[in-house]
């Protein structure tokens, strides 16, 4: 039997600036059950970080304001919950790793008062108890000779250890819920799997749930049940990992996939996706991927897809207009697309489709830059 932790809904987070109202987050749901790991997938200004940064109320206000939604934790909207229990959901519950260590760990602190900091403030341990835990807190993470490595300085650390020292400050008090943002990115491979796999063997151990925000499928595809991938501040799609690597069904979703290098593949071109995310003042009518869009519609350019179940069960969504049936990689839902341009594009997605072509591939159909 699953046991829902957070449960979020029509969550919107806007940014009030000198050149308009910026629609970081515009409509968000998801669910997360205990013990669960969601991968939140999608290029860097898609509304990832917002959204982790809302849950947690870490978002400066203002400028920036949540204007509709809600994010019921165990039950409560936190959305509405006053500031001094949000502090106790923070850490104590609800846990972040920041994608950078070095600016998040504090440099005229040892890593063992940092640590220490945290589990006096929330447990009420004294000096001595809670530098005795933030050695534990250490050894759990495999930082070597803990006893002596808890006086070090941040600086004194490597970038993969600096790392194990913020999963460890988020571990400290035993949260339901981690939010990892980008944990591994400035990361080398070997820390990088090195990292992972301490995330998962101590999610594991205790039950925790994840969040694990990342521009790489890659990562996704180690450790994630489920996948939310993100398009300019709203789900495009969300499905288990399996029908995200092998069923998607949203081109954006599709150019994601061939943007990953491949082994099998050598010797070809990466496909990246043509064109960049929107500018999330002035959003595009209609589908807010269409300037990007292989396959877009005229249908696309006026009426922006809901996010919509693609079965029975609801657990796969796509936002976008293509029949249920294009959703995979094979030649026939392929041939389902092209029919679908086929009959479906006026002149009006013609000359997106065309301004968008010549700009990534160039007028004579080679690959720009
Ligand atoms: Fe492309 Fe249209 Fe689907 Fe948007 S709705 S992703 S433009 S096909």
């Amino acid at each position: 039997m699953t046991e829902t932790l957070l449960e979020i809904r029509g969550l919107k987070t806007h940014f009030k600036t000198e050149d308009g109202m910026v629609r970081a987050v515009d409509g968000v749901d998801l669910t997360i059950d205990r013990g669960e790991t969601l991968g939140v997938v999608g290029e860097s200004g898609c509304g990832k970080t917002v959204t982790a940064m809302t849950v947690l109320k870490l978002i400066q206000m203002p400028p920036g304001r949540i204007v509709a939604g809600s994010i019921l934790w165990q039950g409560r909207d936190l959305v509405t919950l006053p500031a001094e229990a949000m502090r106790k959901v923070r850490s104590k519950e609800i846990a972040i790793i920041f994608q950078e260590p070095m600016t998040s760990l504090n440099p005229v602190y040892t890593v063992g008062q940092q640590i220490a900091e945290v589990l006096r403030l929330h447990e009420g341990l004294n000096r001595h108890d809670a530098m005795d835990r933030a050695v534990e807190m250490l050894r759990l993470v495999n930082i070597p000779t803990p006893e002596r490595r808890v006086r070090d300085y941040p600086h004194q650390f490597s970038g993969g250890m600096r790392q194990r020292v913020m999963i460890a400050m988020a571990l400290s008090l035993s949260p339901q819920m981690i939010i990892a943002d980008e944990p591994t990115t400035a990361l080398d491979a070997t820390v990088q799997a090195q990292i992972l796999d301490l995330l998962l063997r101590l999610q594991h151990e205790s039950g925790t749930a994840l969040i694990m925000i990342t521009h790489d499928l890659g990562v996704v595809a180690d450790i994630a049940d489920d996948v939310m991938v993100m398009y300019a501040g709203r789900p495009a799609e969300k499905a288990a990992k399996r029908d995200v690597f092998y069923a998607p069904h949203h081109p954006y979703t599709m150019g994601l996939l061939e943007s990953i290098p491949s082994s099998s593949a050598v010797g070809d071109r990466l496909r990246p996706i043509p064109g960049s995310p929107p500018s999330l003042i002035n959003l595009p009518s209609g589908c807010k991927f269409h300037p990007r869009c292989g396959y877009v519609l005229d249908r696309c350019l006026i009426e922006e897809p809901p996010l919509r179940p693609l079965g029975p069960d609801a657990h796969h969504s796509s936002a976008c207009w293509l029949p249920v049936k294009a959703a995979g990689l094979s030649e026939q839902a392929e041939e389902l697309r092209a029919r679908m341009v086929h009959e479906g594009r006026g002149e009006a997605a013609a000359e997106v489709f065309q301004a968008e072509a010549a700009g990534a591939f160039g007028i004579d159909g080679s690959a720009a830059g």
